[in-house]
């Protein structure tokens, strides 16, 4: 899956603090300053997300949301160094899927770009085919005949893991993940938590692994073999 945040900014050092957060969050990032190179750049690499600065060089963001538009449904957070310039811009109907106001926190920012693809995403989410099936209505997992029932908490932790099998989640990512609302917990509550999921999965499928904990660094799903 496409993980890339393309922002489109002027201001060198704005794009460069977003940039760290966006990959701290796990995120990969490209930035452009000039108007002109976005639209290229989005038809050949198809990014998970714009944040979109409305006052830009070349081309300005409401021409560019509007260009967009017309092949891409790639969502859009709008960035704009004025409160009144928001209603302004949600009369245009643009497509934006969010609007975000200058001076902002790049934490603030990060929640929502989180918040926008977790709403587009979750629809679609796969699981993916390795027999081990999650549903989200009761927080149950199965595999074959055999099923156990997680908590809340436990479930979006098995979740974010076994969405996307062997990548490495360190403990921030998935306190990110499970607390969006940026509730602080320590490390120690992960990783309690994640004991309880390992403990749980071992009734799943006796014998396998499939939560390992990578030293000094977080934890990732393997499949079971
Ligand atoms: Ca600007």
């Amino acid at each position: 899956m496409n993980n890339t945040i393309l922002i489109v900014e002027d201001e060198p050092k704005l794009a460069s603090l977003l940039a760290d957060y966006l990959r701290q969050a796990g995120f990969d990032t490209h930035h452009i300053a000039d108007g002109l190179k976005v639209e290229a750049w989005v038809r050949e690499h198809a990014p998970a997300l714009l944040l979109l600065d409305l006052m830009l060089p070349g081309k300005d963001g409401l021409a560019i949301a509007r260009d967009l538009r017309r092949f891409t449904e790639v969502p859009v957070i709008m960035v704009t160094a004025k409160v009144e310039e928001i209603d302004r811009l949600l009369g245009l109907e643009l497509g934006a899927d969010d609007y975000v106001c200058k001076p902002f926190s790049p934490r603030e920012v990060v929640a929502r770009v989180k918040t926008v693809l977790r709403r587009l995403n979750a629809p679609q989410a796969q699981p993916i085919a390795d027999g081990v099936v999650l549903d989200p209505l009761r927080f149950r997992v199965s595999a074959g005949e055999n099923s156990i029932e997680l908590t809340a908490v436990e479930f979006h932790l098995m979740e974010t893991l076994h969405g996307e099998p062997g990548r490495i989640y360190s403990r921030d990512q998935l306190m990110d993940r499970i607390y969006p609302d940026n509730r602080i917990v320590s490390d120690r509550t992960i990783d309690s938590h994640i004991k309880k999921l390992r403990r749980k999965l071992e009734g799943l499928l006796p014998g396998e692994e499939l939560v390992h904990s990578v030293y000094g660094a977080g934890y990732k799903y393997e499949p079971p073999v």
